[in-house]
Parts: structure tokens; C-alpha cells; sequence
């Protein structure tokens, strides 16, 4: 269409083609296949943010997240936004210009994490640590330097290298600096064990679309009531009004006073995957995504593929794997995408080119994606010339059978 303006005549395109996607099997480190009920809840007609049908089931989120978050914190609701933003809201609240903040940085999401508090303004002490590895207490320790810290932040489970990070140990540590523990659960709500209470983490987000199952656009955080006093003693205003967290919970609390208008078939989404989360049972789902990674694991062991992180270190709902010598690993994630309509990852930062991340998150923790992708990537390495030392599959029936 051609419309003109005396000013200007511009040529603009008015027609789009209609989104028909496939259905792909993503068994990268998300977003995860959404279970089909979470699907059809966001196909649900829309109510208004203040409606009393939709304020109730604001009500049965929020229990939900408590739940899923094994916590009583009064404060455990969505933010608006994906992962990033929760890392971002719970910066923003608990740091101010010049505090001093100890970050775990062995990972891609760690550096984040650092590069959010420095744009803070917080004098950031990063604890670097090699990518595949845990930091360990004393790395932090040492890094802290007898000093004293307002914050203590790290990942739990670190997407980019596929390591869990013990927070009860950290907690140890943030007593001895004085400092509030917070801990990314982008990729461990819902996915393997996380006891916000028990461990003592002060500050906690998440993502919607890894082990939850549906799709990405909420970040459930909480804090803890000590977090919460750290915010009302600020000296200084929180810089961002959207992530100031005490305005957000006014909506979320009995005031439902108006922030902003709340994504509601997102909150419709994430309401259906705690209700399958709940169904299941929360220890349940923690053994099911557990029985799959470890089936996973010896199918890749036994095809002569080695794991990134040692099994002590090593996290649950994503498995980094060494791409072999002479493999070219973007070929292969093309070629499982071509001919199995099924994605995994590549690597990040400083792995990239050298990994393959595997995610087995939510919905799509199952066996029939266990024994496919192995199956899969057996045929991708053919193709390359690449000869598995074994067939993966009967290393995996073992795993079945003695779990
Ligand atoms: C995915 C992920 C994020 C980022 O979440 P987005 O939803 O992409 O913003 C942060 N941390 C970890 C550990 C993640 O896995």
C-alpha cells in the first residue's frame, strides 16, 4: 500500500503471513515444551487485572509459589518479565549505590548477575571460578577477604555450564559477611530440590519456561522478611519505579492498588503449570527430573561422549556435553533440528563451540526425549564420521530398570 502525505510516501508492508510454527521437540536450556493444558489455559478468555475471578486466582499463584519455593515469605509473586527481570527486580531493591556485593561468576548467568549490580552502582567483588566447576565456600571466603558484604549472590543452577551450586553451604558463608544470600532459580524452581526457608536465601527469581513447563514471560521471586527490612532501611529511593517491588505488591497483596496491568493469560499459564506441578507432587516431580537426567547420562557415557561437570557438581534439568575433536557442533544441532524437529543447545561464552547443552525440563523430562535424543545424536555424529563406542540405549533401559 502506498500512502502519501505531501511530506512523504512511504512503501509499508500490510499483509503479513500467517504463523503456522511446527511442533519441535526443545530439549535445549529453554524455553521447554509448555504441557498442553498450560497451552490451552492461555487460550482462556481474558478478564480484567482487578476482576474478583482473577484477584483469587492472583491469590492461589502466589500459595503456589510459596509452595514451589518451600517458603512462608510474605512476599512470593511473578514480576512481569522473563528470568532477566527477576535477577534485575531483586538487584534493584536490595542494592544501593556503593554497596558491596560478593558475586559467584562461573557461568554466563553469574556474570549477569555481576554486570546488573555494578549498573546498580554496587562495588561488585566477582569470585571467579572455571566454567564447569562449583564454587566451593572457601572460594567465596577468600574472595571476600574478611570484608564485609551487603549481598552474597550466585547462580543455583547455572545454565550455561550445567553445575548446581550448594546455596546451604553459601548461607554459611553470608552469615560470616554479614551479608543477604540471594540465589538464581531460574532453572531449579520446579526442578530439583530448592528450600528457600531451610537454606536461608534471602532473595530468590525464577523463569516460567524451563521446569515449570510454560511459557517465558513471568519471573516468580521472593524475599525474605530480612530482605525486606534491608529495603525498608534504604538510605535511597529504588532507581527503577517498574521493579520496585514494594509498589508490585501492593497489587499482589489485599491493597490491589494498580501497578501495572498484569499479563493475564501469562498468569493463567503459570496458575495451570502449578496446579500439574502440585498434582504430580513437588518431591515427585524433583525424582522425575532426576531419573531422566541420570538415564541420560549413562546413554551418553556408554556412546563415549564425555559430561562437562563431574557427577557431585552436577545439575539435574541441563547436561553440558564435550563436543568430540574434529566435530563441527553447530552442524549437528542443524542437522538434529532438520531431520527430528528437535533442538538442543550450543555453548555460551566461553563454551561456545565446545558444548552441547541438553535440557530435560518440565514437560519435556520423559523418556521417549531420553532415548530420541541420544538416538539422534548418535545419527548427527554419523553423519560426520564420528563412530560411538557403543549403543546408548541398553546403558539407558539399565538406568531405568535400577531406578
Ligand atoms: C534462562 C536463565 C536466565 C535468564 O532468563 P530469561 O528468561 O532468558 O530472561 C537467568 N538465569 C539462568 C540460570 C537461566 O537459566
Amino acid at each position: 500500500m502506498t500512502l502519501s502525505t505531501g511530506e512523504s510516501t512511504l512503501v509499508l508492508m500490510t499483509s503479513l503471513r500467517p504463523n503456522a510454527p511446527p511442533l519441535r521437540i526443545l530439549l535445549g536450556p529453554g524455553p521447554s515444551e509448555c504441557a498442553p493444558e498450560v497451552l490451552a489455559a492461555l487460550a482462556r478468555p481474558t478478564l480484567g487485572h482487578l476482576d474478583p475471578l482473577f484477584l483469587s486466582l492472583m491469590d492461589e499463584v502466589r500459595a503456589g509459589l510459596r509452595a514451589a519455593y518451600r517458603t512462608e515469605n510474605e512476599l512470593a509473586f511473578p514480576i512481569s518479565g522473563t528470568g532477566t527481570a527477576g535477577m534485575e527486580a531483586v538487584l534493584v531493591n536490595l542494592l544501593e549505590r556503593d554497596d558491596a556485593a560478593l558475586v559467584g561468576v562461573a557461568g554466563y548467568f553469574g556474570a549477569r548477575l555481576a554486570e546488573i549490580a555494578r549498573r546498580v552502582g554496587a562495588r561488585v567483588t566477582e569470585v571467579r571460578g572455571e566454567w564447569g566447576r562449583a564454587l566451593s565456600p572457601d572460594d567465596m571466603r577468600r574472595a571476600a577477604g574478611g570484608k564485609r558484604f551487603k549481598i552474597l549472590a550466585l547462580v543455583h543452577g547455572e545454565t550455561s555450564t550445567g553445575v548446581v551450586a550448594d546455596l546451604a553451604a553459601m548461607r554459611a558463608v553470608a552469615d560470616e559477611l554479614g551479608a543477604l544470600l540471594v540465589a538464581d532459580c531460574v532453572t531449579t524452581l520446579g526442578g530439583m530440590p530448592l528450600e528457600i526457608d531451610a537454606w536461608g536465601v534471602d532473595g530468590a527469581y525464577a523463569g516460567t519456561q524451563k521446569c515449570l513447563a510454560a511459557p517465558a514471560g513471568l519471573s516468580p521471586v521472593t524475599l525474605s522478611a530480612r530482605a525486606l527490612a534491608s529495603v525498608a532501611a534504604r538510605k535511597t529511593p529504588i532507581t527503577s519505579w517498574y521493579f520496585d517491588l514494594a509498589l508490585v505488591k501492593s497489587y499482589w497483596s489485599q491493597d490491589r492498588a494498580y501497578h501495572h496491568t498484569a499479563p493475564i493469560q501469562n498468569i493463567y499459564a503459570l496458575h495451570e503449570a502449578l496446579r500439574l506441578l502440585f498434582d504430580e507432587g513437588l518431591a515427585a516431580r524433583w525424582q522425575r527430573h532426576a531419573r531422566h537426567a541420570r538415564a541420560l547420562w549413562a546413554g551418553l557415557t556408554q556412546m563415549g561422549l564425555a559430561l562437562l561437570v563431574p557427577e557431585a557438581e552436577r545439575l539435574v534439568p541441563l547436561t553440558a556435553v564435550r563436543v568430540p575433536t574434529g566435530i563441527d557442533e553447530a552442524r549437528v544441532r542443524r542437522f538434529l533440528l532438520e531431520r527430528y524437529s528437535l533442538e538442543i543447545g550450543g555453548g555460551l561464552g566461553e563454551l561456545k563451540g565446545r558444548i552441547w547443552r541438553i535440557g530435560l525440563m518440565g514437560a519435556g523430562s520423559k523418556r521417549a526425549n531420553v532415548e530420541l535424543v541420544l538416538s539422534a545424536l548418535r545419527a548427527a555424529l554419523a553423519e560426520q564420521g564420528w563412530t560411538a563406542a557403543a549403543d546408548p540405549l541398553p546403558a539407558v533401559h539399565a538406568a531405568y530398570a535400577n531406578a
